[in-house]
């Protein structure tokens, strides 16, 4: 009796060491995407002297809390002046820019003035949630090549034509040019991404 206990007793040890092991392998198979950055596409979006890769996105990639892009502007050009309901943090890699930023999106009812810091190779900068801002490659020849990493994607980008738009006027540009051919643009009205949250 003893003996068949045992045996039994092993069997179930067996059972769940093997079981265990297994759904490790599965994770661990499926954990890992690796991509070398020289073959993922990178796209000017008609958007003259610029280039974007999603390196790990939401729709691409099936991110759920960040999303990391790699980004470069030719000389002279610049991303909108927008913000987005998520934080984002950049890693410039090469070049220099002048970062232009919200002086007080509170309480006013428009961004007004911003102020401008200038940002160079090996600087990283943080911009908080729905603080507009625009990033401006200033330099007369070097390339601006940055990494952008923001929470909370897919990112849902208010876009102001200048610095004087009230925030309620900024226009609501979901999917972002990258995302569009993973969304449906009639699938984006959500109430969470009305301008009446600010
Ligand atoms: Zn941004």
């Amino acid at each position: 009796m003893m003996n068949l206990f045992k045996s039994l007793l092993l069997h179930i040890i067996f059972f769940l060491s093997s079981s265990s092991s297994s759904s490790i392998n599965n994770t661990g198979s499926t954990a890992i995407q690796f991509r070398n950055i020289s073959e993922i596409p990178q796209n000017s979006h008609g958007i003259a002297g610029y280039s974007h890769i999603t390196l790990a996105g939401s729709f691409a990639h099936g991110m759920k809390e960040v999303e990391v892009w790699l980004e470069t502007f030719a000389p002279g050009s610049h991303t909108p002046i927008h913000r987005h309901s998520c934080e984002e943090v950049f890693i410039i890699l090469k070049g220099t820019a002048t970062l232009f930023l919200a002086s007080n999106s509170h309480p006013s009812h428009f961004p007004g003035n911003p102020h401008q810091i200038p940002v160079f190779q090996n600087s990283t900068f943080i911009v908080p949630v729905n603080h507009p801002h625009q990033l401006w490659n200033t330099h007369e020849h070097e390339d601006l090549q940055f990494l952008a990493i923001i929470s909370r994607p897919p990112v849902k980008v208010f876009i102001y034509d200048d610095w004087f738009m009230p925030h309620t006027e900024a226009k609501l540009k979901f999917p972002i040019f990258w995302d569009e051919g993973f969304v449906q643009p009639n699938t984006s009205k959500d109430h969470h991404d009305h301008n009446d949250d600010l």
